[in-house]
């Protein structure tokens, strides 16, 4: 009886005509997760299926199938031709730990002449006769049998399901821009983004030396990270050192935060354009720091003409801490390493700012030579 790894997609189902584009991504997707391992992948009506893998990669290929966008979730299954009395033999001779448990067909191929229904009882039966101790619990059961008779001959059986992240396959939803800082927020936000099948660039801005090399290095483990579930990402690194320092000799100090950000966002819109994204993704989350309220992010908005993605507006933070936890960014993320939004920072910072404002401290700034300067410098790492 072959043991094989079962698939299922999520969102996907609901697309029409245009599915076929969307599964090709998927595929494209789960085999470059599990290119280490030499399974193979196959896909069948509503399913796909890995199989030939060798049993010590098991564990390794199932983290690697829970990170791909797309996928709903997953299940270790055996095997069998679809036979009446193949299945049933298999359920007589099952041996289950105590506790309870339920039997659950699914009949997908409807040439299999018996319901549902009926034959879920019929294999409950056989599994509780091999299993005295066993008793069926049809709503909250410790074991589910899954029988699930596939239109390609072939019945899965499976005890429990794995679940996946959901979401539609990177690279189904066009390329974004992360602004990607050393903080917890940010590959939070990647993560959203790439689950909704965005690829995903990013940008750095750092300012050494007010800044160290070790700050650099660790964006640069965050970002690998990230791409266990974003993909391959190409980073990009600014030095902003020059912009922060004309800020503080030419500028009122309480917009430096602002005026950064803005500059920031051309920079980014133009390595956009550059690069075919075609949209700007910040771990902004409003209220949470000055430069976070309505009117600073109406400001760092007003300079770009595409979409600002921020995913995380509405979110608290131990929201974000969780997620962040759980997709393994957190402890990178909080190692102590300055951000160049640390350097030079304003004792009262504006939260309000009002746009004439911020346009008259900026007129006091050779923008355009800053940003071609910051442009120059730009340094590009694939991941
Ligand atoms: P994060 O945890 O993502 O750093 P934060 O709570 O520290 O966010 P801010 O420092 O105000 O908030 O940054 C807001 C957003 O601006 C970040 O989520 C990120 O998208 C962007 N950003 C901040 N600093 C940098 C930087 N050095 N390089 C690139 N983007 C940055
Ligand atoms: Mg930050």
């Amino acid at each position: 009886m072959e043991k094989v790894i079962l698939l299922r997609y999520g969102e996907i189902h609901l697309k029409g005509l245009n599915r076929g584009f969307f599964e090709k991504f998927l595929i494209e997707n789960i085999k470059k997760a599990i290119s280490f391992s030499g399974a193979t992948i196959k896909k069948i009506a509503g399913r796909y299926v890995v199989c030939d893998f060798n049993e010590e990669n098991q564990e390794q290929i199932i983290e690697k199938l829970q990170k791909v966008f797309g996928l709903h979730s997953l299940s270790v299954a055996l095997k069998l031709k679809t036979d009446i009395d193949e299945i049933k033999k298999f359920c007589a001779e099952l041996v289950l730990n105590n506790g309870t448990f339920k039997v659950v067909v699914r009949r997908a191929d409807k040439r299999f002449p018996i319901k549902s229904m009926e034959f879920a009882k019929e294999l409950g039966g056989l599994i509780l006769d091999n299993n005295p101790n066993l008793k069926v619990d049809v709503h909250t059961p410790e074991v589910e049998v899954k029988v699930d008779i596939r239109e390609d001959g072939w019945t899965y059986i499976s005890f429990q399901d794995i679940m996946c992240f959901g979401g539609m396959p990177v690279g189904t939803a066009g390329k974004g821009m992360l602004l990607l800082s050393g903080g917890i927020d940010s590959p939070v936000a990647s993560f959203y983004m790439a689950k909704r099948g965005m690829i995903i660039n990013a940008v750095h801005f750092y300012s050494f030396p007010y800044t160290s090399l070790q700050a650099k290095e660790k964006v640069i483990r965050l970002a690998k990270k990230m791409s266990e579930f974003c993909g391959h990402i190409n980073l990009h690194f600014i030095s902003f050192t020059k912009v922060q320092e004309e800020i503080n000799r030419l500028c009122d100090n309480n917009y430096m935060i602002i005026l950064m950000r803005r500059i920031m966002m051309r920079i980014a819109q133009k390595l956009s354009r550059k690069v075919g994204a075609n949209a700007i993704i910040t771990g902004e989350n409003l209220g949470q720091v000055a430069s976070q309220t309505i009117e600073s992010i109406t400001a760092t908005n007003a300079v770009v003409s595409m979409p600002v993605f921020r995913p995380l507006i509405g979110f608290d933070k131990v929201e974000i801490i969780e997620v962040a936890k759980k997709i393994g960014t957190y402890d990178i993320s909080i190692e102590p390493f300055e951000d160049c939004c640390t350097v030079f920072l304003p004792k009262k910072p504006v939260t309000r700012p009002k746009i004439e404002d911020v346009l008259e401290q900026e007129k006091k700034l050779d923008i355009e030579k800053l940003i071609s300067q910051c442009l120059e410098s730009c340094e590009l790492i694939k991941i």
